[in-house]
């Protein structure tokens, strides 16, 4: 070995030594629960950011003086002011100045009651309508300059308006549905790298961890059914250009402690009100879009999407590996026409590790996961690591844990799913940048050696195994923390 490659490799060598040395302080910043990357804060504390207690009084400081009575429905301004309309929208377009004109007196009840003893509601109603009628005229002045905020605004609301599923399931034609609701009115984007920018800011300020875009390759659409349309094999709407991914983790603690605690929807449940407001905003600034998440279902497949998107690798267990959040990233997608700038994909060695990897192979209940020294199965054109779905939901189906049954012990398990800490912070700059490989193998060996593991049937309830978990469930998560049992 000459002079420079020895340099280089007892760098390495020594850079390796020493992240295993200080692996041991990384490991005690693992345990933090307030340590974990993602959405939210954690329920373990630190989020109390006042000291209430040198101020705590046995009485509230509201003042009580006289006999204390329940609040009337109609005290409440919105649910009085919903009455007021609909009444006055029973006498079609004349209510509102007949019902003003006529005042009070002329209401039904308890509305009369109410109004009369409280005169100046009613008026400050009419007047609070002549604004917003006002306001309305005004609009055409203002919509360009306040195109943004309303569609900020009409997101966040579209939820609350929704009745059933939210996002709403498609209806119809692509043509029709991924249209409907869209603001004709738009103004013209200004370049497709402002419209990333946009978006990417937006899906963040909505909830998303992660958010990458990407044009979509026909390969990636399902065939044979399509949503609002049904069964029916169909060409690839033209307006499906463009794939917003966005990434959330699930609850970390339960995560970890699969497969006995907690299910995927924990995840989904956030992804799909992110992904229904992007729907929405996207919309109303003129552009096409649909959500592809459940309880409404996809029409695209996600995962080669996010690696096309730059958001990681898929790994041996099949799933999306993400140098922010492991193999704890759940995606849900937004297709559209808005032009955009899509992003570059990205290698970051994750292939690698898991052909030298092969803990959630050894680690699955139902041995699903191949063993393969690297990507073994052609699959509708491509190379790659592939587990067996059948034997996969028989595990489901086999833990004892809450309906929807789930395990996601292979994800858990993932090297790549540890805490946003210091020492997987480095782990994970210096790994993809390590031709010896050493790295990972220091990776891997501090995997093995500082993290416990079950094995196999164990997850499972007895017979099999004794229903163990991978990681320590959260108290929250333990029945027997707070009930007798
Ligand atoms: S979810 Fe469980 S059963 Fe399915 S592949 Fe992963 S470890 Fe195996
Ligand atoms: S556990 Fe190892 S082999 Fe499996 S996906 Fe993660 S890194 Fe790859």
């Amino acid at each position: 070995m000459d002079r420079r490659n020895f340099l280089k490799y007892s760098g390495l060598a020594s850079g390796t030594l020493a992240l295993a040395g200080i692996s041991s302080a990384g490991f005690v910043a693992g345990r933090n629960k307030d340590g974990n990357t993602g959405f939210g804060r954690t329920p373990y504390g630190k989020d109390q950011f006042f000291n209430r207690k040198p101020f705590l009084v046995e009485q509230p400081t509201y003042m009580k003086v006289g006999t204390p009575e329940r609040i009337g429905y109609l005290d409440h301004l919105f649910r009085r002011n919903a009455e007021l309309r609909y009444h006055i929208f029973s006498y079609g377009r004349e209510g509102f100045q007949k019902v003003r004109d006529e005042g009070p007196e002329k209401l039904p009840e308890p509305l009369k009651s109410y109004y009369i003893d409280n005169p100046s509601a009613f008026e400050e109603f009419f007047r609070a309508m002549d604004r917003a009628n006002e306001q309305k005229a005004n609009w055409e002045k203002y919509k360009d300059r306040y195109m943004l905020a309303e569609a900020w605004s009409a997101a966040h609301a579209s939820p609350l308006g929704a009745p059933g599923a939210f996002p709403r399931e498609p209806r119809g034609n692509p043509e029709e549905s991924d249209f409907s609701g869209v603001n004709e009115d738009s103004l013209k984007l200004k370049s497709p790298q402002h419209g990333s920018r946009l978006i990417k800011k937006i899906s963040h300020l909505f909830g998303a961890t992660l958010t990458g875009i990407t044009k979509i390759k026909k390969e990636w659409v399902y065939q044979g059914a399509l949503r609002g349309r049904g069964r029916g094999d169909f060409e690839v709407p033209g307006h499906w250009k463009y794939a917003i991914v966005i990434a959330i983790p699930h609850e970390w603690e339960s995560f970890y402690a699969n497969p006995t605690y907690g299910t995927s929807h924990d995840a989904y449940s956030m992804l799909r009100f992110i992904s229904g407001k992007l729907e929405t905003f996207i919309k109303k600034i003129g552009y096409s879009a649909r959500s592809h998440i459940p309880p409404t279902s996809y029409d695209l497949i996600l995962p080669p999407l996010g690696i096309d998107a730059g958001l990681g690798e898929q790994g041996r267990h099949g799933i999306l590996i993400t140098p922010e959040l492991g193999a704890n990233t759940r995606l849900a997608a937004v297709s559209t026409d808005m032009p955009l700038e899509p992003d570059k994909p990205v290698d970051l060695g994750i292939r690698k590790f898991c052909n030298k990897c092969k803990i959630c192979a050894e680690e699955c209940p139902g041995k699903a996961i191949s063993f393969a020294g690297s990507p073994y199965k052609t699959v509708r054109g491509y190379k790659r690591w592939s587990i067996d779905q059948d034997k996969c939901y028989t595990v489901w189906n086999s833990v004892a844990t809450s309906q929807p049954r789930g395990c996601r012990i292979c994800l858990a398990v993932c090297p790549y799913s540890r805490k946003n800490n210091w020492i997987h912070t480095i782990a994970r700059e210096a790994d993809p940048r390590d031709p010896t490989g050493l790295v990972s193998s220091a990776m891997l060996s501090m995997q093995k050696n500082f993290f416990s593991y079950p094995g196999g049937k164990e997850y499972l309830p007895p017979p099999e195994g004794n229903n163990k978990t991978y990681g320590k469930p959260p108290d929250w998560l333990r029945t027997e923390e707070w009930f007798d049992i």
